[in-house]
């Protein structure tokens, strides 16, 4: 009889947790996950996906006003249906979950729709009382929004709740200044909300690019977002009428309909039994693991968010898939964390790999810096005074390649091909040596100067 009921039990149905599920068992091991939400996580479920769809949408506002300029009979007051909209992408999330579950059926993996925690090394309990024993444990819980502990903070919403609103608010206050606060600014002000943005620093987008997050900073204003800084939020109130009244430092007291909390994600690991294992938390709350994704139980790992190491997608991918690798395939490998690619999905979006100017100047002392700032052709057109930006860091000595952000349309596309070369450690001189594809926008990155 086998010493456990499974090989694998994972914890957390999300990009980690479906993904080293899946290539464990296709690799023949025994396992059982479980989900206490929906199967497909955050990035499926309520965060890249759904988010994604909704800049697709936010973005037709600007298209149609710019068709005009191309010869296109528009209204000027184009109806728009939140109701469609928001109905459409939570059909698109019902058919990934269902197209996710499938494949973890298809590969023999257990899918148990329950919450678990650990309960010993090899053991872990179910909500619903039962108890099941695995050879290896892995935890892919992944993060969850942080709300700050202000007077009144349940009537805010965090990026869990924004996919299903009801109806769109006149006027919505975001409060953070990471990536997400900066795509739901940009999607609710495409949508016509009153967009207020308010953090307690004084910058955007804290860890990319200065010249970047300067221009979108810029851009965002012109296209209505207000933006209030040095903000602590103190409290919110609801009023008679139904709005919010919300307080903070050193500003006026605003009125708005929503509040939507975009202050942060903290690693899922509250009351998750760790500790009848012997796993200490850091001071995140993350589970510390090495670089096999090994916890300071030998037979509990982690991958993904509830690692904090990066949390994106791809890197809970990666990770899942080199821990099942690893133990089950025979075929020992580890994610390489070098020159992620990673994208704001803005209006206009921002993407970026490797060192930003700041960073390269820490590391190297002098770096060349070269840029090209510039119109996009179709929106010359449009008449829409939005420049584009491009800029790329090379080691002053070699011209190799240490950072490339870009801020303008469709960086995100150009900049996951781009991405390779500078992976690949290729230098400026390479890039100027390829013939520049024209008209694109792309080609300012052969023609920089
Ligand atoms: C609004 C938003 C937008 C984002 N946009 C992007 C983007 O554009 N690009 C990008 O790369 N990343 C993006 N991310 C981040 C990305 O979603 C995460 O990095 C990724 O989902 C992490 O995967 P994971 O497997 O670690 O965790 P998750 O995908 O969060 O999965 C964890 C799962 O574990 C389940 N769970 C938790 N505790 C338990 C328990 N005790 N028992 C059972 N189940 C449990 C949860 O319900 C969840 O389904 C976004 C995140 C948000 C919130």
């Amino acid at each position: 009889m086998a010493k456990y009921d499974y090989d694998l039990f994972v914890i957390g149905g999300g990009s980690g947790g479906v993904r080293a599920a899946r290539v464990s068992a296709a690799h023949g091991a025994k396992v059982a996950l479980a989900e206490e939400y929906r199967v497909g996580g955050t990035c499926v479920i309520r965060g890249c996906v759904p988010k994604k769809l909704l800049v697709y949408g936010a973005h037709f506002a600007e298209d149609l006003r710019d068709a005009k300029a191309f010869g296109w009979d528009v209204p000027d007051e184009c109806a728009f249906s939140w109701e469609r909209l928001r109905d459409n992408v939570l059909g698109e999330v019902d058919r990934l979950n269902t197209a996710y579950t499938n494949t973890l059926d298809s590969h023999g993996v257990e899918v148990i729709l329950d919450r678990a925690t650990v309960t010993g090394p090899n053991e872990v309990k179910l909500a619903s009382g039962r108890t099941i024993t695995a050879e290896r444990i892995l935890i892919a819980v992944g993060a969850r929004p942080h709300v700050p502990s202000c007077p009144g903070h349940e009537l805010g919403i965090t990026s869990n709740e924004v996919f299903h609103l009801d109806k769109l608010p006149e006027r919505v206050l975001i409060a953070g200044a990471g990536y997400i606060a900066n795509e739901f600014a940009g999607i609710f002000n495409e949508f016509k909300s009153k967009v207020t943005l308010i953090n307690r620093s004084d910058v955007i987008l804290r860890g990319y690019d200065e010249s970047v997050r300067d221009r979108l900073l810029q851009i965002s204003m012109m296209k209505g977002i207000d933006f209030r800084f040095n903000a602590d939020f103190q409290g919110i109130e609801k009023l008679k009428s139904g709005a919010l009244r919300v307080s903070m430092s050193n500003h006026e007291p605003m009125e708005v309909d929503l509040v939507l909390f975009a202050t942060g994600r903290v690693p899922n690991t509250e009351k998750l039994g760790l500790d009848k294992a012997g796993i200490e938390l850091d001071d995140k709350g993350a589970i510390p693991v090495d670089d096999d994704n090994q916890s300071a139980c030998k037979s509990i790992y982690a991958v993904g968010d509830v690692t904090n190491r990066v949390q994106l997608t791809p890197i809970a991918i990666r990770e899942g898939q080199a821990f099942a690798d690893t133990i089950y395939g025979g075929k020992p490998t580890r994610v390489d964390y070098g020159c992620i690619p990673a994208a704001v999905f803005s209006h206009p979006p921002i993407a970026g790999v490797g060192l930003t100017e700041g960073q390269a100047k820490e590391q190297f002392g002098s770096v060349k810096v070269y840029l090209s700032d510039f119109r996009a052709m179709k929106n010359v057109l449009a008449g829409r005074n939005e420049r584009a930006l491009y800029k790329m860091i090379c080691d002053s000595e070699t011209g190799k390649i240490l950072g490339l952000h870009m801020i303008g349309p469709d960086v995100p596309e150009i900049l996951q091909a781009a991405a390779i070369a500078v992976k690949a450690g290729l230098t400026k001189a390479d890039f100027d040596a390829t013939v520049a594809l024209h008209p694109s926008m792309a080609e300012e990155l052969v023609l920089m100067r």
